[in-house]
């Protein structure tokens, strides 16, 4: 960013939430199923039907709101939001405007470094609208309404976001937390995570904020930084060149990596909201938010403390073991099987991480299991494996569902720590380098590495490392 100028984001990010039926209606929510398999009288909009509030996505936003340290307002209610879409076919959709379920919140992220607070304006539920298709029709399109009616949670940040990447922080901490607590399972590719960014530049130093643009149509992680980055860089161009940016919504291109203008101020839908005369307001008692808060999970920013504080574990790894419960769940495991915290967190953050990614798996699908890494440390910490072939051993583990007692035997890969047989092997690497004796004898140390190589490389990498290496110091000092 050109250093004259600040940015101002804020957030609005849609999040579905995982309930199994949808929010005024019993249909299923189950994604991938054939079009307008899923719909109801209620759903496609026939006149005359009434809504009936889902508990359970009632219950989520309570929930949501709670983790991000909102206000539970104690009497809320829905608001009709009328547009004319095809996706729509009631002709408005059901959302909150003026009494939304949750307000004044905040979350933490931590950037280079820094904690920074992000606040959250309010928190509101609504129906998700449908989906048109536009391919494989020839002149027309399709509508599925399937997603109709599909619960959502809007959750909007102050204007207090300064960074592409805090953005993208941002982003995934909701995600974290949204996880967490079980109520929206954060798949981005499927469109249960969805963002628009407002963004506006301003000169360091000025109190007012910009005008700003609203991006639509972001959908991961990568994108949200990308496409602000390049709002930022398109704004300040504007200014720079004494031209005036203009309020309007943009469209971001993942394509091109670029925004296109979609309508302007001007063109921005006037939504007449009004109260939902189908659903009654909410009153929520505090006895029921109380039992909700008892029920809450230790959320993410506890169990990172924690894990620095209880297993005296750095803050990156602690970061990276808490982002997802189930990886919280397994490290805990290992540790409770008596597996040493930093030696557990190497070999999750390593090579687990390594072997999942490369076939695109969650830990959840993963089918090691913490008793078998614990075991298989134990092996390095009894000299029966050096750590070399552990990763070895470790792979094998992965890929086969063995043991690693089974692994090392099969494969015999126990470590030699002979000394007759190390010895035997050092003196033939000796006697075999007469030339590079010399020249470690004469001064050239480096030449150590040389010689433990060759050692490693005849005993095909399992001689004990440091007897290896003192027997050398020995016999060459
Ligand atoms: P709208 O109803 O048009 O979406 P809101 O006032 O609800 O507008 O704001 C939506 C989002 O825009 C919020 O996340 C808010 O923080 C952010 N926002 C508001 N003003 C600005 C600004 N000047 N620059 C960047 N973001 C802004
Ligand atoms: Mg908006
Ligand atoms: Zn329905």
């Amino acid at each position: 960013m050109s250093g004259k100028y600040e940015a101002v984001i804020g957030l609005e990010v849609h999040a579905q939430m995982s309930t199994d039926t949808k929010i005024f209606c019993g249909c299923s929510t189950k994604f991938g199923s054939g079009p307008n398999t899923q719909t109801c009288q209620v759903c496609i909009g026939m006149p005359g039907v009434l809504p009936v509030l889902n508990k359970k996505a009632f219950e989520f936003s309570i929930k949501t709101g709670l983790a991000t340290n909102c206000k539970i307002s104690p009497y809320s209610r829905f608001a009709r939001k009328n547009y004319f879409y095809p996706d729509l076919p009631k002709g408005y959709q059901i959302s909150q405007y003026e009494l939304p379920i949750c307000e004044h919140g905040h979350v933490e992220i931590v950037v280079d470094g820094e904690v920074k607070r992000i606040g959250i304006t309010r928190i509101h539920m609504e129906e998700d609208a449908g989906k048109n298709i536009h391919e494989g029709g020839g002149p027309y399109s399709f509508v599925d309404l399937n997603r109709t009616g599909v619960p959502l949670m809007e959750i909007v940040s102050e204007p207090d976001i300064r960074s592409p990447k805090e953005a993208a922080e941002y982003m995934k901490k909701l995600r974290t937390i949204l996880r967490y607590l079980g109520v929206c399972d954060g798949n981005m590719e499927q469109g249960s995570l969805r963002c628009d960014a407002n963004v506006s530049v301003r000169p360091i130093g000025q109190k007012e904020f910009g005008i700003r643009a609203e991006l639509k149509n972001i959908n991961s992680f990568r994108f949200v930084e990308k496409a602000i980055e390049y709002e930022i860089k398109r704004q300040i161009k504007i200014l720079e060149e004494g031209g005036k940016v203009m309020q309007e919504t943009r469209l971001w291109d993942s394509a091109a990596g670029v925004t296109h203008s979609m309508r302007s101020k001007e063109e921005a839908h006037d939504y007449r909201y009004f109260p939902e005369p189908d659903l009654v307001p909410m009153v929520v008692s505090g006895q029921w938010v109380d039992e909700i808060k008892s029920s809450l999970p230790e959320l993410p920013d506890a169990k990172r403390e924690r894990f620095v504080s209880d297993y005296g574990l750095p803050e990156y790894d602690a970061d990276f073991l808490t982002s997802e419960k189930a990886v919280a769940t397994w490290f805990e495991e290992a540790f409770k099987l008596g597996g040493q915290p930093k030696a557990v967190s190497n070999w999750m953050m390593g090579d687990l991480t390594r072997l999942l990614n490369e076939e695109n798996k969650g830990i959840e699908e993963c089918t090691l299991k913490p008793i078998q890494l614990v075991e298989m440390l134990k092996l390095i910490d009894n000299g029966t494996i050096s750590g070399k072939t552990a990763k070895t051993v470790f792979e094998e583990m992965y890929k086969t569902g063995k043991d690693a007692d089974a692994v090392v035997k099969e494969k015999g890969l126990v470590q030699i720590s002979d000394s007759g047989a190390i010895e035997k092997a050092v003196d033939e690497i000796i006697s075999k380098n007469s030339k590079e004796v010399e020249r470690f004898k004469a001064g050239d140390e480096k030449l150590l590495g040389f010689f433990v190589g060759q050692i490693m490389k005849a005993t095909k990498g399992k001689a004990n490392p440091q007897m290896v290496n003192e027997l050398l110091k020995k016999k060459l000092g």
